[in-house]
């Protein structure tokens, strides 16, 4: 009968109203299937709590609880072991159950639930039999009802008595699918691994559309980014990666456009391609990992006219932070250390000496139709559709 099982709270998602039965839909799905190769679990809903509960028993339990922690849509969750319901038995099994907390621990108190009413004892009176059981077993322990460093719970519930332990931080956010789908355009820099962990967070599921321009960029470079979508993929969940092959436009730039636009168009038929992509695939924006001001690509009049020639929404999560706030989030979620490694990206080929830093929309424009860049776009998202997509998780 005994067995611990996981029970998540959900803190953004209850406020949803209305939606929330398809928000829990999608996040029930998201942990079936991160917990999926650990072994069988079984997820129940009832009122606004969600259980997970091991059916096999070799679970790994403690890798389960690792990656709940990265789903986003949890705010907290709480273990808890199910024993019978039976006073006796429910105070031996929490005074074990408590003995990592409880001896550290001043002050204590004991919440009981009963959905069961069936139970002989009433919530109040099941709080004191616990309340002394487990005064008896950690007499250093005093009561307090108003602000105690622990609460031990005890609900009693169809199925059996439920012990929780402390709760654990979950990742917040939504869960994943549930805002819709995005396209990121991730380098193998610092900061675009960072941005679509945000817009993950924000319940958006993610493809990633990455440009190399062999042979000036590296396999090792294209390496480098898959790495760092599958350290992401550990958030996000499974992404969708598109490899464009840039380098005869960046060549037909660099032969055919001024010098001091050469980036600035560049980023404008990256956007181009990205977005006819985003909309065959049916994503719904792009996200870069653009932060105003931080290099001389990314001012207002870069910004300008870089959406120029996009017909969705960018999301730039990134735009008012701080190098150093992007770096702590990198760690955290444990790019950086990848992102650091020193390969090539498209971007730094044929860099302009002197680029123009408020380019003005009609120059351009001008300067981009000194070629017929089309036929070569259409190349670029053909192949790259039919050739280079696939899953990484
Ligand atoms: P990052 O740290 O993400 O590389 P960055 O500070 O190097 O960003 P830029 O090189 O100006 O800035 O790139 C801005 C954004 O453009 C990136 O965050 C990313 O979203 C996108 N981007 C840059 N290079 C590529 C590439 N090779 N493939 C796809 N997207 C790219
Ligand atoms: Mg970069």
């Amino acid at each position: 009968m005994k067995k611990e099982v996981i029970m998540i709270k959900n803190g953004e998602i209850a406020l949803k109203g209305l939606n929330r039965k398809s928000f829990e839909d999608v996040l029930a799905k998201n942990i079936k299937w991160r917990l999926k190769d650990l072994g069988k679990f079984q997820i129940t809903r009832a009122q606004s709590t969600m259980y997970i509960e091991p059916m096999e028993d070799e679970i790994d339990f403690e890798e389960a609880i690792e990656r709940l922690k990265k789903i986003f849509g949890i705010a907290a969750f709480t273990c808890a072991l199910v024993v019978e319901k039976e006073m006796s038995i429910i105070g031996q099994e929490a005074i074990a159950y408590m003995k990592d907390i409880l001896p550290n621990a001043r002050t204590f108190k004991v919440a009981a639930k009963r959905s069961d009413k069936k139970f002989p004892l009433t919530s109040p009176q099941l709080q004191q039999e616990l309340g002394a059981a487990l005064f008896q077993a950690y007499p250093h322990l005093k009561v307090d009802v108003h602000h105690p460093e622990v609460t031990v719970t005890v609900e009693i519930r169809d199925f059996g008595a439920y012990i929780h332990a402390e709760q654990i931080l979950g990742a917040g956010g939504m869960p994943v699918g549930s805002s819709g789908k995005a396209l990121v355009m991730i380098s193998g820099g610092i900061d675009s691994p960072v941005a679509a962990y945000m817009m993950a967070k924000r319940g958006l599921q993610l493809h990633a559309i990455h440009f190399v321009s062999p042979p000036y960029t590296s396999d090792r470079a294209l390496q480098k980014v898959e790495t760092l979508c599958e350290k992401v993929s550990e958030y996000t969940g499974r992404i969708q990666f598109y490899c464009v092959p840039f380098t005869d436009i960046q060549v037909a730039i660099r032969d055919h456009c001024p010098e001091e636009f050469f980036t600035i168009i560049m980023r404008r038929l990256m956007i181009e391609i990205a977005v006819r992509i985003a909309q065959k695939q049916e994503l719904g924006a792009l996200i870069t990992g653009e932060s105003l001001g931080q290099v001389a690509s990314q001012t207002i009049g870069a910004i300008v006219a870089t959406d120029d020639v996009c017909s969705i929404p960018i999301f730039r999560p990134l735009i008012g932070m701080d190098k150093n706030e992007i770096v702590e989030i990198a760690r955290k979620i444990d790019t950086f250390e990848t992102s650091i490694l020193p390969y090539e990206d498209c971007c730094t080929v044929f860099t302009p000496k002197h680029p123009k830093t408020k380019p003005i929309l009609q120059q351009v424009r001008d300067a981009q139709a000194a070629f017929d860049f089309e036929p070569l776009i259409q190349q670029a998202v053909e192949h790259t559709i039919q050739k280079t997509i696939r899953s990484i998780s």
